[in-house]
């Protein structure tokens, strides 16, 4: 290979640049009660219609005050208690204090909670220990955390488990999000077969599908699993009109090489258009993208590393355009000296697979070994990709590379 790879290559930049221009995210809306909608792409801002909290409250458990009246005498009578639920009600006489508990509503006219920790109890009387006295100690405001009217979250957002109970705080039920793309999806090859079956010569067991349907649901799109599909024009045909009416992306693996049982693109040709075929990166030189009647199509290479890695490399950041997800960032890439060396040929981007760790603040790198696009192993045993640039050549121990950490929610 070499240079001579490069020709007709698409580099990956120019690739992600054409898939993502055409694609407008969906409209549609649905109001989902807040549980369920973990995962969904906010389809409006979230504005707090209330306080968080709502009412200043304490942060101890302890005792509440008016200073001045520490001021007068250390040791006070105890009138009353609140609790977080139960508010004191009634008059608060001055030179007198109102037990108080954690979450409690303060009492009108206190400007000091004094932590249990800090007081002596003798019966009723309670004996104050603390030397230095600020006014709205332990005193959670109103307001404190949030205030009616602000934006929580924009929409774009996806929510997270950390998002849920945000907007519960909020006492929001319900809330609009955009519907989740559908994505149906499929395996190509004679040689494949599901799993509980028996192997016979010559078969491989399907392993693509059961990589392909987690990113589509970690991405945050619905899944349509088709199954796997013989190497027969006429059933790849009747597959992919199937797929395009039940679904806004149409993801296929296998069958975009240029062996003789490859006619997932004579398919393409027939049924939309291609946008492109054969990148500049390794693996995964074989990535098809195009446009189908009512969907778009991404052709991932059969090899098992290579489906999942333009998976996640290519395919990601489309659904996430699509989804409306407009908060999605890509990998960031970080610099990491290598501890092991990476063989490369210039000419394509390399997408190798690593373990990276931390050593004296430091990211340090090293090969999982075998980075054949059928070893899976590599895929499986990493926690980064080593991002090797196009012209860069064989990379030796102690260099610098630049590696994109794996998200563990989503890979
Ligand atoms: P293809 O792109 O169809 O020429 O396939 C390339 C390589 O990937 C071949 O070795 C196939 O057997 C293998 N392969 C294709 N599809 C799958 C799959 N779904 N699961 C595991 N291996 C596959
Ligand atoms: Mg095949």
């Amino acid at each position: 290979m070499g240079c001579c790879d490069a020709p007709g290559l698409m580099p990956i930049e120019e690739a992600l640049d054409k898939m993502l221009t055409p694609i407008t995210p969906v409209t549609e809306t649905l109001t989902l009660p807040l549980p369920d909608a973990l995962g969904y792409v906010l389809a409006e801002d979230i504005l707090s219609p209330i306080n968080v909290p709502p009412f200043d409250n304490s942060a101890m458990d302890g005792y509440a005050i008016r200073l001045s009246d520490l001021e007068q005498n250390p040791t006070l009578p105890m009138i009353g208690k609140s609790f977080a639920g139960a508010p004191f009600e009634g008059d608060w006489p001055a030179m007198t204090t109102v037990r108080i508990m954690t979450g409690a509503k303060i009492p009108e006219g206190c400007d000091a909670v004094i932590m249990q920790e800090n007081t002596t109890v003798d019966g009723d009387n309670i004996t104050f220990n603390q030397l230095s006295l600020r006014p709205n100690m332990n005193i959670r405001p109103t307001g404190d955390d949030i205030k009616v009217n602000d934006v929580v979250l924009k929409q774009g957002a996806r929510l997270t488990a950390r998002d849920i109970p945000m907007i519960a705080t909020l006492g929001i039920s319900h809330i609009k999000v955009f519907r989740k793309p559908v994505i149906a999806f499929f395996s190509t090859g004679d040689e494949l077969r599901p799993l509980g079956t028996e192997l016979q010569d010559g078969q491989i067991y399907d392993s693509n599908r059961y990589g392909i349907k987690p990113l589509i649901e970690n991405f945050g799109c619905e899944a349509i699993d088709l199954g796997i599909i013989p190497d027969c024009p006429a059933t790849l045909k009747s597959t992919f009109e199937r797929a395009q009416q039940q679904a806004d992306v149409v993801i296929t693996s296998g069958g975009v090489s240029v062996g003789e049982a490859d006619y997932t693109k004579d398919i393409l040709e027939q049924l939309g258009q291609i946008g492109f075929w054969k990148l500049a990166i390794k693996p995964g030189k074989p990535f098809a993208f195009g446009a189908l009647d009512n969907a778009w199509f991404c052709g991932l290479p059969g090899n098992p590393v290579s489906a999942v890695l333009t998976m996640y490399v290519l395919v990601q950041p489309l659904v996430a355009k699509l989804s409306g997800h407009s908060e999605w960032k890509a990998p960031e890439s970080i610099p990491a000296t290598t501890r092991s060396a990476f063989k490369k040929v210039p000419g394509r981007t390399d997408y190798q697979r690593g373990i990276y760790s931390i050593e004296n603040g430091q990211f340090v790198v090293e090969s999982t070994g075998n980075q054949s696009s059928g070893a899976f192993r590599s895929m499986s045993l990493a926690n980064c990709f080593v991002v090797l640039e196009r012209e860069r050549a064989s990379i030796e121990v102690g260099e610098t590379v630049q590696i994109q950490l794996f998200n563990p929610t989503l890979f």
